[in-house]
């Protein structure tokens, strides 16, 4: 098992370094996040083992039990999930960055309940691009007014932007939904500082995702295997 968690994770970076080729992009300018959501601590050990650093979890209680788990690894922790706003204190208590902010008055809490001691939390917003209704992120034409929100709350750092686009659209579909991304991450560049990250691309998308600009990939089913839950 371990070493089936390395070599995937290794197979997943070369895909990387292949479409960072292909885009005629540097290899280090997409970083892996590694989806560790229903897999035990032991599979996030292995994956550190194999030189893995960042981890994403969607679910707060469980990503809390495996950070405390884990806790003497030196491990960078994403919160990609959906956030109810009675989980805002475990959030930003926990993790370094939060990547599916899209209320204003969840951006308040995190910042409020952010511990003084800690640095800022990492943000990205997250955008429905496809304007799904089943789907959590803002509308492009909010992004405006949320990132002004949180460029003004002292506990949270905007990085960027995060997008989950439609399962089920066509290769044409999700080009045209990653390019429209790659806009509006270009144009919030312009706006504010130190926004480099463009949160794009799963297992099965990632090459796509990063020939449209992607700088963190979000992968689980690649590395750790199929999800029963
Ligand atoms: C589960 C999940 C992923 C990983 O998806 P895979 O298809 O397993 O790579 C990425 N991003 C988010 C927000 C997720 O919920």
């Amino acid at each position: 098992m371990i070493n089936n968690i390395a070599e995937r994770i290794k197979e997943v970076r070369n895909q990387i370094k292949q479409a960072t080729q292909a885009a005629q992009r540097q290899p280090h300018s997409v970083q892996l996040l590694a989806v560790s959501k229903t897999k035990p601590a032991a599979d996030v050990a292995a994956a550190h083992a194999a030189g893995q650093v960042d981890f994403g979890e969607n679910y707060v209680q469980e990503g809390v039990q495996k950070i405390t788990q884990l806790q003497h690894l030196p491990l960078t922790w994403h919160f990609i999930g959906p956030i109810q706003s009675n989980k805002t204190k475990d959030i930003a208590e926990h993790f370094a960055w939060v990547h599916s902010l899209d209320r204003e008055k969840i951006a308040r809490r995190l910042s409020q309940q952010r511990p003084a001691h800690l640095p800022p939390l990492q943000v990205l917003i997250q955008i429905n691009i496809d304007d799904e209704s089943s789907k959590a992120g803002i509308a492009p034409a909010q992004l405006e007014q949320m990132a002004q929100l949180i460029a003004s709350l002292p506990q949270l750092q905007l990085r960027g932007l995060m997008t989950i686009p439609q399962a089920d659209a066509s290769a044409d579909q999700q080009a045209h939904s990653f390019a429209a991304m790659q806009r509006l991450f270009l144009q919030l560049q312009t706006q504010y500082d130190q926004i480099d990250t463009l949160s794009m691309g799963m297992s099965n998308d990632l090459a796509a995702a990063i020939a449209h600009g992607a700088t963190m990939v979000r992968v689980g089913t690649a590395i750790f295997g199929a999800r029963t839950n």
